[in-house]
């Protein structure tokens, strides 16, 4: 059978008994052979990971760092005691500490959380640990060297049939300690499934896979069956909290599927990311719903303007030259409208509206702040056309305005009022991802035709039939 790799995240190992259940998990099937670990997360709601305990220690290195050292030592000491095995950590912690004032930047004590809690479950385990500062490969100024990192690991793996490989770190060749950004054993996890030629990268959390919504917002919504990495790549990018976003790139040059689970609830399915799943055509029009706040549109319109050559080089090049990336742009017939982070754009925004001035000399110019983008994914089992009538449908009936609406691929991405956010997701999920899509054989589709979400296939499919040879229309979504 082929490799499984299984990364488990910090909820997933935050104390002895979620070990347990990793553990259990691990073991029920020999083809999960390399693990990756993440540091231990939050046991409660008010806990603290214990990466941030180890960013706090290096910040606090001049001063009263005890304190949090001794919390450090004790949620390791808690899982070793739970998982009845010893690895030294008075030794570790003495090692960690001796580094304190030696000018080690941060980058090292953020790592120990990975290094230990790998190691504790290795000895747990009794497989070989394989520490990533040797396999996880970083150049000097800062980012991964895939290549290297690669050729390291295919290496290390050739030599061992089951291994524990920390999350989150690597090394320069001088063996200084980096880190990618936070969430980042997600990275390792796609390294080392790539690596391995895994025939699945499952990435063990909290939840059973990505959810359609933020639950925050609306209540108990569903995880996504399956998702392209490309659908996933847009949701994450919008806000989408799931997968750090560097972690998709390694896999998917391989084809190597992600599979989402919750250690909690194993025997769910999760959510399976790949690159081409099959449409489900009686499924919700839409897979996802997502939303990233601190958005600014810059609009500027003149008279005749449509029909000139080289506006879009000129005018765009501003925002590249500063810095700036665009995430929106559209334009009309004398009119643009670019959409930008408002953070990289508020050093640069006097001088480039005095550039538009200068350059274009514009009827009106206008800068409007503090909007959200929003990514609404089609699931294709739609017909076209269908989401964008709903989407916009759900907006205007919600009486929110939108100021700028885009659709390309699968992907519609509108800005709206950050303020109107959670009002939005709420009419979106409740008119696009509640609904299933029945398309009536012999009869042209129908925008209206739908059920409630959950409603099983049988019963939609009988109930528009029974409607259609009635001669009735079919039923709206409530
Ligand atoms: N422990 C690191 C963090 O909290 C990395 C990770 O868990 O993926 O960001």
């Amino acid at each position: 059978m082929g490799i499984k790799v299984a990364k488990f995240g910090g909820s997933s190992l935050a104390s002895g008994e979620q070990i347990a259940k990793a553990v259990a998990i691990i073991t029920a099937d020999p083809d999960r052979r390399y693990v990756v670990a993440s540091a231990p997360g939050k046991r409660s709601a008010d806990d603290i990971k214990v990466t941030d305990l180890l960013y706090q220690l290096w910040e606090n290195r001049n001063g009263s760092y005890q304190p949090i050292l001794a919390a450090i030592k004790q949620r390791f000491a808690d899982i070793e005691a739970e998982l009845g095995v010893e690895i030294g950590l008075d030794a570790h912690l003495a090692h960690i500490e001796d580094h304190l004032t030696s000018g080690v930047g941060p980058e090292y004590y953020a790592s120990r959380g990975e290094y230990l809690n790998s190691m504790l479950l290795a000895a747990h385990l009794g497989w070989k640990f394989v520490d990533s500062a040797n396999v996880v490969r970083f150049t000097a100024a800062g980012p991964l060297d895939a290549d290297q990192t690669e050729a390291r690991l295919v290496e290390a793996l050739a030599k061992y049939d089951r291994a524990v490989i920390p999350g989150f770190y690597g090394a320069t060749e001088d063996g200084v300690v980096k880190t990618f950004s936070r969430g980042g054993s997600d990275v390792t996890g796609a390294l080392v499934a790539r690596a391995a030629r895994a025939e699945v990268y499952e990435n063990w959390t909290d939840v059973s896979g990505i959810l359609v919504a933020d639950p925050r917002i609306v209540k108990s919504p569903p995880s996504i069956e399956r998702v392209t990495y490309v659908a996933l790549r847009e949701l994450t990018y919008l806000g989408a909290t799931v997968l750090h976003e560097d972690a998709i790139t390694p896999v998917r040059e391989r084809g190597i599927p992600i599979n989402i689970r919750n250690t909690n609830e194993p025997t769910h399915s999760g959510t399976w990311i790949e690159a081409t799943p099959p449409v489900e055509k009686d499924g919700p029009a839409i897979l996802g719903v997502a939303g990233k706040p601190g958005y600014t549109a810059v609009t500027i319109h003149k008279a005749q303007w449509a029909g000139t050559f080289g506006i879009a080089t000129v005018l765009l090049r501003l925002f590249a030259d500063a810095r700036v990336a665009v995430d929106l742009a559209l334009t009309g017939v004398d009119t643009w409208t670019i959409v930008v982070p408002s953070a990289t754009l508020a050093p640069a925004l006097d001088s480039i509206l005095a550039s538009i001035r200068e350059l274009f000399a514009p009827d009106t110019l206008d800068v409007r702040a503090d909007l959200t983008l929003m990514g609404i994914v089609e699931s294709g089992s739609a017909p076209r056309g269908w989401v964008t009538a709903r989407l916009a449908d759900a907006l205007v009936t919600a009486d929110i305005p939108t100021h700028a609406i885009a659709f390309t691929g699968d992907l519609h991405v509108l800005a709206i009022d950050t303020s109107q956010y959670q009002k939005a997701v709420r009419a979106i999920y409740s008119a696009l991802a509640e609904t299933r899509v029945v398309v009536m054989k012999g009869k042209p589709p129908t925008p209206s035709a739908t059920l409630p979400f959950g409603a099983t296939k049988r019963r939609a499919e009988s109930t528009a039939s029974r409607r259609s040879q009635r001669g009735q229309a079919p039923l709206s979504h409530p």
